[in-house]
């Protein structure tokens, strides 16, 4: 009697590829250093600027966060590293770079230790205790803006818009942006909606030519013939804001009418005609100055107007109309019966104005204030969209500061001061720990130095000035002084940085190297790559493109 063979275990299907152990700790780490080095020469206000050329254009860029997002990374753990510069962007709108660059740099530090065989485990332990215990630090050094004058928050917090602009494309007008941004954000007062603040980009002119209105700004819709006559100016003027059509409607390709008496043909006509008269007639009874519309208004409507001296616009995009409509006060209608003053809104000025090759409607000092849009002007596309970015980023950081009202220095001040405290708790450490603390210090001076080498210093010297000006009495705030290669007090020379952008990124970039150095197995499925390859073809339509993020959701986890 034989025993049968014993079955072969078939566990994942043929063609599956997987990798595993230390091997593939440490591939991944490196692959999500060549990540960071990509980014790594954006950082700071000498940054140099990528240019990215896909399918859909170029894009010039030197937010961490969009350069990340056109790379199209296809390495599973590399994807990690686009993720958290995307929340980055998200959850405060600045540091994008910055969290990439330290999130790479942990496991850089950690990569040795893995290769000789520590277990990860010991290390993220450390690393996890080590990043909270830099926050808690950021949040001791963090200084508050609270308590001062408008005027003073106001100086505060354009120095802090301009710190953010000063690495950006547009940093050669940074005073002038960075006030306008403070202006537009304080306008907005503590709305959580950031669509308030509206930007328009106009090609064309230079950049000083770009101006704030308080208010909605859009450019002129499409008009019909009778435009020309209506009045362009009102003062006070009472706003109507419908969602209805104001067109005459020939029916015939929607409605069939039989008719067995020609001459009834021409009540149906007057019908017609008189639904739309009498809409007309109840909007200028409604005693509205300016009629605007998220549907067209037609030419018989245009004309009705002109005649009775009102001003008309008709396909207003549903954003605008949205920011008309808090501005102003005013409700939106969806019908024009029963208009009553309530539903109106109103501003102090409304004009139509030319800005550059375009005519633009501006409504300028309503009620609510609770509106701004910067008006954008510039060279070319490319320039201004980047611009248009880069403004982003310095509104964001003026809300959050305007809602955590705390700063730190930056020019990698803050960075240097974690990093010499986080020395110092080592030492009181007795067993390995301390050696992956000090890792987790040394990974911190990422930030002065990748600033020193961007703008051409010498790293080294610069970074031994800043240990020894942080190991003395008095030296916390001292950083990279970008103008002369020396160092420098960053919060006198307000080089400022919101708090909430360094706690986040220190937080985002701990969990993301923890992440990485837990993952010791990659299982790839040939079937799903293919799938996902499908999806992509497709132009991500429907289930197939839903198939493809779920597979790769699943696999990071
Ligand atoms: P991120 O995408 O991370 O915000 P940036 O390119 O905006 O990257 O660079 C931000 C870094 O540059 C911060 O560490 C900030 O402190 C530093 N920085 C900005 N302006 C200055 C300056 N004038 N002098 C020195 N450092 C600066
Ligand atoms: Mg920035």
């Amino acid at each position: 009697f034989r025993f049968p063979q014993q079955p072969q275990i078939i566990l994942l299907k043929e063609g599956t590829d997987t990798s595993q152990g230390r091997a593939q700790v440490v591939s991944n780490i490196s692959a999500c250093t060549a990540v960071a080095d990509t980014v790594r020469t954006t950082l700071g206000p000498r940054g140099m600027d990528k240019l990215i050329h896909d399918d859909k254009g170029t894009t010039i860029s030197n937010d961490g966060a969009t350069i990340m997002r056109l790379l199209d990374i296809v390495h599973p753990a590399a994807k990690i590293l686009v993720d958290i510069a995307k929340s980055q962007d998200s959850e405060v709108g600045d540091g994008t770079t910055t969290v990439v660059l330290l999130a790479a740099e942990f496991m850089k530090e950690a990569k040795p230790y893995v290769e000789d065989g520590v277990h990860c485990h010991n290390i993220i332990r450390s690393y996890r205790s080590a990043g909270n215990m830099a926050i808690e630090r950021v949040k001791e050094l963090a200084v508050s803006i609270e308590g001062k004058s408008l005027e003073e928050k106001k100086s505060l917090l354009a120095k802090c818009a301009a710190t953010t602009l000063s690495s950006k494309l547009i940093s050669g007008e940074k005073e002038f942006f960075a006030s306008m941004v403070v202006d537009a954000v304080l306008a907005i007062g503590h709305d959580d909606r950031l669509n308030l603040i509206g930007i328009k980009k106009v090609p064309g002119g230079t950049m000083r030519d770009s101006f704030l209105v308080n208010g909605v700004a859009f450019k002129k819709t499409f008009s019909y013939a009778g435009f020309e006559q209506q009045p362009k100016k009102f003062l006070n003027p009472k706003i109507l804001l419908l969602n209805i059509e104001l067109e005459l409607k020939s029916e015939k390709e929607n409605a069939e009418i039989r008719l067995s008496d020609p001459l009834q043909y021409q009540s149906i006509v007057d019908a017609e005609w008189n639904i739309i008269y009498d809409k007309l007639d109840k909007c200028v009874q409604s005693g509205a100055k300016i009629v605007l519309s998220r549907l067209a208004i037609g030419d018989l409507a245009t004309q009705y107007f002109a005649d009775r001296d009102i001003f008309c616009a008709g396909r207003v995009t549903e954003e605008d109309l949205q920011r008309l409509s808090s501005a102003t006060g005013g409700t939106v209608q969806t019908s024009v019966n029963n208009v009553i003053d309530e539903v109106l809104g109103t501003c102090e000025i409304f004009e139509e104005k030319q800005v550059g090759n375009e005519r633009f409607n501006i409504f300028s000092g309503c009620p609510s204030g609770q509106t701004a849009t910067i008006v954008l002007r510039g060279g070319a596309d490319q320039f201004i969209e980047e611009a248009e970015r880069s403004l982003h980023d310095a509104i964001m950081i003026v809300r959050r500061a305007v809602r955590n009202s705390t700063v730190v220095p930056g020019g990698g001040a803050i960075d240097m001061e974690i990093s010499k405290h986080l020395r110092l708790h080592a030492r009181s450490i007795a067993g390995k720990s301390q050696v992956f603390v000090n890792s987790f210090a040394k990974a911190l001076e990422v930030i002065p130095r990748q600033l020193c080498d961007n703008a051409g210093f010498d790293a080294t010297d610069v970074l031994n000035k800043l240990r020894q000006k942080h190991a003395a009495d008095g030296g916390a705030n001292y950083g990279v002084d970008i103008n002369t290669g020396g160092i420098a007090d960053s919060f006198a020379n307000f080089v400022w940085e919101p708090a909430v952008v360094k706690i986040n990124a220190i937080n985002a970039a701990t969990e993301a190297a923890c992440l990485i150095l837990s993952v010791d197995e990659t299982v790839k499925n040939p079937k799903s790559e293919s799938a996902q390859g499908d999806a992509a073809a497709m132009g991500g339509r429907g289930g197939g493109g839903m198939r493809g993020r779920g597979g790769r959701g699943m696999r990071r986890r």
